[in-house]
């Protein structure tokens, strides 16, 4: 099997698996109870926070466990609609491409009377600073921009969005899920309030996550219970904690060298597919995340495509894992211009730290053929 569907999740490491069965079978105390199984286990769950934290740039009692990143989303979200609410703050500012977590909750936030702006974005995918300077209102209570998009690859300017928002006083939130690995998170370096992240898609595993909200803003408890200072409540998930801090630390580890190579491979992928008659590359050739690919193709759907290379044992994705399966065109695609027809086109190939010359070549020849054999 080749595995090019990295976007949509990750295997987990060797690293990460050892860690989660070691507290799995070794460390099963409550980290809430008093005796040493418990303590034993909340020293876990500390030294875990700790080391996010740190990679973050960050204190740790500014790290809060969550189950991934729909969850730290919609947390951030609510946690800065409510504290603005509070000061007559109603108005949000995001953008056309975000992830569906992002955009569903804005639209539960409208229903509840906040009004939104949805800024759009160039033919790219990008969000233009200037746009959101412009967009910037008194009552604006939050700005809500990903760090790279999980479709196309396109990386916003959001060090330059933090530094605005900061400048203005407006509290800044970044869906970096797709960034973590693959660009440096310093949260004091851009300016950020509020940052996001999941483990499935950094080798981790799936159900834990980790939101990063800068002290003094303060948060929402979505789930009632006394854990995560009490605003998160649930018995804290050990093992995926414990999984999801190894993994990563050693995607930030191997940052500068995976992310040389796995840009080489998505090149190469590129040039590829962008010689073969009628296909589009969407997002921008240089300037994107180092593991994505994607195209729109003039005489083939992207569902098809990928039925014909899952026939072929290569995993790859028509959008979104989120949207794909429907089969309407991908919001992304027509936010940066793509007609409908084309934007039914689209496949998605993303590679990780694992990918190799050798599945991109077989990949191309793949994709070559079911082409030419239509
Ligand atoms: C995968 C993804 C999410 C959702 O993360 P889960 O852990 O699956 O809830 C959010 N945002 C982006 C950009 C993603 O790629």
């Amino acid at each position: 099997m080749i595995y090019f569907d990295n976007a949509a999740t990750t295997r987990p490491s060797e690293h990460a698996i050892s860690a989660m069965l070691s507290v799995l079978r070794d460390d099963y105390g409550n980290p809430s109870s008093q005796h040493s199984a418990g303590q034993s286990a909340a020293g876990l769950l500390f030294a875990a926070r700790r080391k996010v934290a740190s990679i973050l740039g960050a204190a740790a009692n500014e790290i809060f466990f969550t189950s991934g990143g729909c969850e730290g989303n919609t947390m951030a979200l609510i946690s800065a609609a409510e504290y603005g609410g509070s000061q007559g703050k109603r108005h949000i500012i995001s953008q056309q491409t975000e992830h569906h977590s992002v955009l569903e909750c804005l639209k539960s936030l409208e229903r509840r009377g906040f009004e939104v702006t949805l800024l759009p974005v160039d033919s790219e995918g990008r969000v233009s600073v200037g746009d959101v300077s412009a967009a910037i209102r008194s009552d604006t209570a939050l700005v809500s921009i990903m760090t790279a998009n999980n479709e196309i690859g396109t990386i916003q300017p959001v060090s330059a969005i933090g530094q605005l928002c900061r400048e203005k006083g407006v509290l800044f939130h970044t869906d970096a899920v797709q960034a973590a690995g693959v660009l440096p998170l310093d949260v004091k370096k851009l300016c950020r309030d509020m940052l996001t992240l999941s483990a499935h898609k950094f080798h981790g595993p799936k159900g834990a996550g980790a939101l990063y909200v800068r002290t003094g803003v303060p948060v929402t408890q979505l789930i009632f219970g006394t854990q995560e200072r009490g605003r998160r409540g649930g018995t804290e998930n050990l093992p995926a904690i414990m999984g999801m801090s190894a993994s990563l630390a050693d995607a930030v580890s191997i940052m500068p060298i995976a992310t040389e190579r796995t840009a080489a491979l998505r090149d190469a992928l590129i040039e590829g597919i962008a010689a073969l008659p009628d296909t589009y590359l969407n997002g921008p050739r240089y300037d994107r995340l180092c593991g994505n690919v994607s195209f729109c193709f003039g005489n083939i759907t992207g569902e098809r495509l990928v039925y014909e290379l899952s026939r072929r044992d290569i995993c790859a994705s028509s959008g979104s894992a989120c949207s794909s399966g429907m089969s309407e065109p991908s919001r992304v695609m027509l936010a940066i211009g793509r007609s409908t027809e084309l934007a039914k086109g689209a496949l998605r190939l993303s590679l990780s730290a694992l990918s190799t010359a050798d599945e991109v070549e077989a990949v191309l020849s793949a994709i070559r053929d079911i082409i030419y054999s239509l």
